[in-house]
């Protein structure tokens, strides 16, 4: 599943290679990657063809272009969510067409075509009314479609919060781990990063979140933003070869980790070898030494 950094890397792609682009045609190849637009497939093609992908945003793994037509915002965006598998894929017209193609637009330059590639079809694509920036008579071009306003800024956007998180982690009355997994606190960190941060931090995910430290909790958004930004600069050499990628299986993290998958290897930091506990039906890793686990709470 493509966690926070490979879609900023999609995103980045995106504004880069079709951004400012006209969409000259669409064709879904299959309904249930556009079912997320109720008016249909036919209402998908009609609202974008001839508009402009005017650039491309993203809040928590949506991503979303504003469309306009001739350089006038027309409120709508085209949404897009890659699910499990979903991928966006910048390719020439020439290049076979992908097994699992869902959909593709082409555009008014005839340069590479937009093609949305998803084996397992959790993703799709939809376009949006968007809500203006900054209230109402804000400008339009800074909108968010609604559906997307509730998730939570995450440290790769420009605008996250770093002293209201602080403040929103200390008063909550839960373990770490959990707290960073919860998408109304923090966007988009998922399982591998969130034991990644913590290792970084050298906390360990059961510690309660309202007897951490300021320090503890600085160091702690310090190893999330050093382990989204580091697996952001390894996804983004793809881009050099104009090939807009997302996947799950690309295996660019493991490169990385020091923890996450890593059970009875030994701690980058002290040797230990790191153990594997359950967590919420799936694993989570950490250094017995390095993160020691909480006292038991007297009850
Ligand atoms: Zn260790």
């Amino acid at each position: 599943m493509p966690e926070l950094p490979e879609v900023e890397v999609v995103r980045r792609g995106l504004e880069r290679w079709v951004a400012g682009r006209t969409v000259a045609a669409v064709e879904v190849r299959h309904p249930r990657a556009v079912r997320r637009h109720l008016e249909g497939p036919e209402h998908f093609v009609a609202a974008l063809t001839g508009r402009t992908l005017a650039a491309a945003h993203r809040r928590g793994k949506y991503l979303w272009l504003p469309l306009a037509d001739g350089g006038t915002p027309t409120g709508q965006a085209l949404v897009a969510h890659l699910g499990m598998s979903g991928q966006l894929l910048v390719e020439k017209k020439s290049q076979p067409d992908e097994t699992h193609l869902r959909a593709r637009l082409t555009f008014t330059d005839g340069g590479r075509e937009l093609r949305f590639v998803d084996q397992r079809t959790f993703g799709g694509l939809a376009v949006e009314e968007v809500r203006r920036g900054g209230g109402v008579g804000g400008p339009i071009a800074d909108g968010i479609p609604p559906r997307l306003a509730h998730i939570a800024i995450d440290p790769l956007d420009p605008s996250f919060d770093a002293d209201a998180f602080s403040a929103a982690l200390r008063r909550r009355h839960t373990e770490v781990k959990r707290a960073l997994l919860d998408q109304t606190l923090i966007g988009g960190v998922g399982n591998i990063y969130a034991d990644e941060a913590l290792w970084r931090a050298q906390l360990h995910g059961a510690r309660p979140t309202e007897k951490l430290t300021r320090a503890q909790v600085a160091a702690l958004l310090e190893g999330v933003r050093d382990v989204l930004g580091e697996a952001l600069a390894q996804g983004g050499t793809s881009f050099d070869s104009l090939y807009v990628d997302v996947n799950g299986q690309s295996g660019y993290f493991s490169r990385f980790l020091a923890v996450y998958g890593q059970a009875d290897r030994p701690c980058p930091r002290c040797g230990t070898p790191i153990r594997r506990e359950s967590f919420m039906n799936r694993s989570s890793y950490s250094c017995p030494t390095c993160q020691p686990r909480p006292r038991a709470r007297r009850s």
